[in-house]
């Protein structure tokens, strides 16, 4: 079959791939009556999945660059310490060398053309992503004013579970046994019971924490940050959105811990609160 044709065929079936898919994008991004966080938490995914798809391009494109350097024969082995060991190619034929050469370097240029477009679209979200929060945050800021509160009461983190086994302030640790202020409030729960963002925001920090085990902490739009600790298991990364009622984590005992609890905090101006006074219960 004609190389060249090949060439071609490769070229626009990329193209092809691409443009649908940067298409399905701009389809699912019209505004109207769809909620802000919504197009914000398709905002997010559109961003997880172009650095998903701009890394399998930066794949292929090092075992394309790989090949080409095979090609030229500067093929080198991997291990420094030996001679260069140069991959020969003697008993191809020239004419075959160089159309082999040809077609992988257009096959780079396409690719990286394509990663090019990929990078633009990945910029732009990140910039419509910072914007969208931006807005989201006036507007809950607004709303505050309005009512002149200072910030958004939240749900109960749990379902099911509204017990408090140890209060926020003053109290004697039951690990240590020394008199320290406790920042948040204990609530008993069996294992694995869900908890629940207790507003709309963004996971701040999701993993391991001395003490805390394993912790998520959220940044909500009015600027106070939520703590949920001592989790069997988080479910959601650093940067996710989510919203209200959405389950991030799992009841565990992990860091320090006597059962299984949730440990929750509200912070407001770097300042922790009294937890009962941000949620319903
Ligand atoms: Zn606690």
């Amino acid at each position: 079959m004609n190389k060249d044709l090949n060439k071609v065929i490769l070229r626009f079936t990329i193209s092809l791939v691409l443009l649908i898919s940067l298409n399905l994008y701009n389809t699912s991004y019209s505004f109207g009556e769809v909620n802000k966080l919504d197009i914000l938490i398709q905002n997010q995914e559109k961003q997880e999945e172009l650095k998903e798809k701009i890394n399998e391009l930066d794949n292929i494109l090092e075992s394309k660059n790989q090949d080409l350097k095979v090609e030229n024969g500067q093929y080198v082995s991997s291990d420094d310490s030996k001679s260069l060991e140069v991959v020969t190619i003697s008993f191809v034929p020239q004419e075959y060398e160089t159309s082999k050469i040809d077609e992988i370097s257009s096959e780079i240029v396409a690719l990286e053309e394509n990663r090019n477009i990929l990078d633009k679209e990945l910029q732009d979200a990140i910039i419509e992503g910072v914007q969208l929060e931006k807005i989201i945050e006036e507007e809950v800021k607004a709303k505050l004013k309005s009512e002149n509160i200072e910030f958004v009461t939240g749900i109960w983190p749990l379902n099911d579970y509204k017990d408090i086994s140890s209060g926020y302030g003053y109290r004697i640790h039951p690990i240590t046994n020394v008199k320290s202020f406790h920042k948040g409030i204990d609530i008993p729960a069996p294992q694995d019971t869900d908890v629940l963002a207790i507003d709309d925001g963004i996971v701040s920090f999701s993993g391991y924490q001395n003490g805390y085990g394993n912790v998520v902490k959220i940044k909500h739009f009015d600027g106070k940050t939520t703590v949920y600790a001592h989790n069997n298991s988080n479910v959601v990364k650093k940067g996710d959105i989510v919203k209200q009622g959405d389950v991030i984590s799992k009841v565990g005992t992990t860091g320090n811990s006597t059962g299984n609890h949730v440990h929750f905090e509200i912070i407001i101006n770097e300042k922790n609160i009294n937890p009962i006074e941000g949620v319903i219960k």
